[in-house]
């Protein structure tokens, strides 16, 4: 399909370039020492990775430990509710091992770790749930796993390192600067460079320099070729409309991987948290600018200073200041529309998702839901299949405490 001059036919070919570029955003911003062991994962990435043996390995693992693949619900009741005939679907991966899209990335990760011969992978988290999916990958396959996590982090997030530590991790507590996920970055980079040659790092999302935006959207495309192909053999036809929400936007790029050639619109949900107020969201497609960060070029939100600019949400897994080069490449070329939806209508959403259908969704997905809810109104008829990222259950007491129940 041509959309704006970009052949989809074959745009997993031309991008990201040998470089790790998506027309200007990607990239890699990073000290010459670690840009050896980069050019290190890439080569093994493209060898080990395009393997038959690696592929039959994961898919198997995917099968048997994961429990891939992960089903489409139609949200029947959701759907006469809103009563003007549009039908509503969720991709579940809330019913992927550990409640989270995640893992498909971390499984990936760590496999090829192995297959490179590191005995250990390095990471950092900040609200824990990257940690905890790479804890389950790490004990999977048996390498050592060290996460690094802000000592304010480490406090606010006592159930996730809880099950890190369970799972045999080591729990870095970083108490430099604010203790936040800045600096738990930061520590967890330096380690990296005195380590690289027994360990790699394990970015948690399609962020950080090449390869990892194309490497963590090749393990999330698993989400989008199986909901296309399960979507179809349910319907007898594509949806109309494919909605996903986007912190760092690995799940949206898993799911829009599978339907950028077809004729259908794509929308990623970013969050507006209190409001359109620098600080009180994290909607970096939408409000923010170009700019250089944890290693790549994308758009994010800066502050007075150009650093990158204090966020919020109420979803912990959608306050970070950028989100992937794709995305920001995808945003420009129109291929896929970016929009917000505040806290308000999230718990909203939450609520009415877990009332009508019988699913707990995690504030981040419940991002998703809510904007699918206002496009089925404005639609009129059609399809809309919404990426439903995670299970919201660990997150209950948190949000019975704020919001009660509505
Ligand atoms: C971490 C997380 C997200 C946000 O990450 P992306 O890389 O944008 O997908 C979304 N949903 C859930 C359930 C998460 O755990």
């Amino acid at each position: 399909m041509l959309f704006n001059d970009i052949d989809f036919d074959v745009y997993f070919k031309k991008y990201p370039d040998a470089k790790g570029y998506f027309g200007k955003y990607g990239g890699s911003y990073i000290p010459p020492e670690l840009q050896a062991a980069m050019d290190e994962i890439t080569e093994a990435y493209q060898t080990i990775c395009k393997s038959r043996k690696f592929i039959a390995e994961l898919r198997r693992i995917r099968k048997e430990f994961q429990g891939r693949p992960t089903p489409i619900s139609h949200l029947a009741r959701l759907s006469d509710k809103i009563g003007n005939g549009v039908q509503l679907y969720a991709k579940r991966e809330d019913l992927n091992h550990t409640g989270a899209h995640k893992l498909n990335h971390c499984m990936g990760e760590v496999l090829l770790a192995k297959y490179m011969g590191k005995k250990k992978v390095i990471a950092e988290t900040g609200a824990g749930q990257h940690g905890v999916a790479l804890a389950t990958a790490a004990a999977y396959f048996g390498l050592e796993c060290d996460v690094y996590m802000g000592a304010v982090d480490v406090k606010k997030q006592a159930p996730n390192v809880a099950r890190m530590k369970i799972l045999g991790t080591r729990v870095v507590e970083v108490t430099d600067g604010l203790q936040t996920l800045k600096e738990a970055v930061d520590a967890a980079f330096t380690a990296y460079c005195k380590e690289y040659k027994d360990a790699i790092y394990c970015i948690g999302s399609v962020v950080g320099p090449h390869p990892f935006p194309m490497m963590v959207r090749d393990f999330q495309s698993v989400v989008g070729i199986e909901a296309r192909e399960q979507f179809v053999e349910m319907t007898g036809e594509l949806p109309d409309a494919v909605v996903a929400c986007v912190g760092g936007g690995s799940n949206a790029m898993g799911l829009f991987s599978g339907f950028l050639d077809d004729p259908v619109d794509i929308y990623g949900v970013e969050p507006l948290g209190r409001g359109p107020k620098l600080g009180d969201h994290a909607a970096s497609l939408t409000y923010g600018e170009e700019g250089v960060m944890h290693g790549f070029n994308s758009i994010m939100l800066k502050d007075e200073n150009g650093e990158p600019a204090p966020v919020y949400s109420v979803a912990s897994g959608l306050d970070y200041p950028s989100s992937g080069p794709e995305h920001a490449f995808l945003r420009d070329l129109g291929r896929v529309k970016y929009d917000v939806v505040d806290d308000d209508e999230t718990i909203d959403a939450f609520f009415e998702l877990s009332r009508m259908e019988g699913i707990i969704p995690a504030i981040e997905s419940s991002h998703a839901v809510a904007y699918g809810l206002k496009l089925a109104k404005t639609m009129g008829k059609g399809s809309i299949l919404i990426n439903l990222s995670g299970r919201g259950d660990k997150v209950i007491d948190y949000i019975i405490e704020k919001y009660g129940i509505r």
